[in-house]
């Protein structure tokens, strides 16, 4: 257990008015406080209802309070929870007389109940980034599969990989480093088999987490075309509100808009952008056009809208202007076509594929064919999640977890090692036993990196990071 000589209080629950507000202290010095506070330490783990004392020592509010003696406390501390009414001004005059009490009790930095349990060994990494998550959560299977993962169940998996990567590094160094004596190696063929079945566990739980990262960051859909095309008319039908103006005259958009939908639980977010055109002079449209083409870049899914009234279907007049201006578009992106304006150009609103690219032609001003367009996109983005059956029921989404782009990175590195040891292995193949130090030292890189993932040797600059990206409170 790590020892903090100082206490810390914050407010963990939202700024604002409520029922109740609830203060949270964690550290060494909650018995004073309490007596002090309270004229009693309260019973653990028992609600009780007592009396929250000024210097004076009269009543300012009665609290209810919950002790969690060390070490069975959500940190590992002391913890002391006071439920008071949620006021912003009461729950301000009672932290701060928290906080007279000691100089060695201080105001909690973001995150840092949680940082102190995670340092303490209560939670790993993982799990302390589902913490974030569950309260980020923007969506009902984003919010499940956050608390799998702080159940553990992303962790176990990687503990599952990781604990067969020990088990062929023991082997394999003990037959490097005793090479000359007689002891109990396996065979190369057993150790084969054994890293392909890592490797595919690994290549599994990659998908698996980048399914969860997309649930955790939702898909970032930009609208973008020429001007006139009817991007910010789409904007508004998706959105379902009229959050964009919406003109005749051309470059009326001129900045970025941004707005969130849930499409069956999945979170889109929408941008809407400066129409996209060659020869602009106006020096306030440039700026626009810069920052749709940089927004364009960070997309997951393009709608390329056109006017159907004015553009022919033909692949070449519809997408050649976004070729031309973003020549270098990520590969991973999906792109489609949008024909606006179904209504002037007498197309029948419907869904078909063009040189390979989808094409939806509808008209957002009357908002038909708009539905078709979000069950395409929720059917488009329910592939990627391919392990998640989107289901309501509990039962159904045991095996979904949340991850982060943290992650996605680490085990893409393991991957690569374990990758590059399977390639020792066929190389220098011996015969009856694994002789190679390039196996060993690939093995240990895969095992490092997959450490990583609990926040074992990361850097104290990055798990800063990760913490303050949490709120006060927590
Ligand atoms: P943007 O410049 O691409 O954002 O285009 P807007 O959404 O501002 O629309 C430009 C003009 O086209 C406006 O006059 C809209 O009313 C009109 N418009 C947009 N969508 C449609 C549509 O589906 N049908 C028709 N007839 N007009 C549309």
């Amino acid at each position: 257990m790590k020892y903090y000589s100082d206490t810390i209080a914050a407010i963990s629950t939202p700024i604002g008015r409520g029922g109740i507000g609830i203060i949270r202290i964690s550290g060494e010095l909650i018995p004073e406080i309490a007596l002090e506070l309270l004229g009693k330490v309260p019973k653990p783990r028992t609600a009780e209802y007592l009396p929250f004392r000024d210097k004076q020592g009269s009543t300012i509010e009665k609290v209810i309070t919950l002790f969690f003696p060390k070490p069975h406390s959500f940190t590992g501390e002391n913890i002391l929870e006071i439920h008071g009414h949620g006021g912003y001004i009461i729950l301000n005059i009672l932290l701060s007389r928290i906080l007279e009490i000691s100089s060695k009790i201080r105001l909690a930095n973001p995150g840092e109940f949680t940082e102190r349990a995670f340092l303490n060994n209560k939670i790993d990494l993982i799990q302390a980034e589902s913490i974030a998550d569950i309260i980020d959560a923007t969506s009902y299977q984003a919010a499940k599969a956050a608390y799998n993962s702080l159940q553990g169940f992303f962790s176990n998996q990687i503990h599952n990989i990781l604990d067969k990567i020990i088990y062929c590094r023991m082997h394999v160094e003990s037959t490097i480093d005793f090479s000359d004596q007689d002891i109990d190696t396996i065979s190369y063929n057993k150790i084969k088999k054994i890293l392909k079945n890592i490797i595919t566990e690994t290549d599994k739980i990659y998908k698996s987490a980048y399914s969860g990262s997309l649930l955790r960051d939702g898909i970032k859909i930009i609208i973008a075309g020429k001007p006139n095309a009817g991007k910010s008319s789409l904007f508004n039908a998706l959105i379902n509100l009229d959050r964009a103006i919406i003109s005749s005259i051309p470059g009326t958009t001129r900045d970025t808009l941004y707005e969130t939908i849930q499409l069956n639980g999945i979170t889109f977010h929408i941008t809407d952008t400066a129409g996209l055109q060659e020869h602009s002079t106006n020096e306030i449209e440039l700026i626009g056009i810069k920052r749709a083409k940089n927004e364009l870049k960070l997309a997951d899914h393009i709608l390329w809208v056109v006017d159907s009234s004015s553009c022919s279907n033909k692949y070449d007049d519809m997408l050649l202007p976004l070729q031309k201006t973003l020549p270098n578009i990520n590969k991973k992106t999906t792109i489609t076509i949008i024909r606006n304006k179904s209504d002037l150009s007498l197309e029948k609103n419907g869904i078909y594929i063009i040189n390979g690219y989808t094409c939806i032609t509808l008209s957002a001003l009357l908002n038909s064919g708009i539905d078709l367009l979000k069950k395409y996109l929720y059917n488009n983005t329910k592939h990627k999640i391919q392990h998640y059956t989107l289901p309501h029921s509990i039962e159904e989404n045991q095996n979904n977890f949340i991850a982060r782009q943290r992650h996605l990175n680490i085990i893409k590195n393991a991957y690569q090692y374990l990758l590059s040891a399977q390639k020792q292995l066929n190389h220098y193949y011996c015969g009856v036993t694994i002789i190679n130090d390039r196996f060993a030292e690939d093995l240990r890189y895969a095992h490092d990196e997959l450490n990583k993932i609990f926040g074992k040797s990361t850097p104290d600059n990055l798990l800063k990071k990760i913490f303050s990206s949490f709120c006060i409170g927590k």
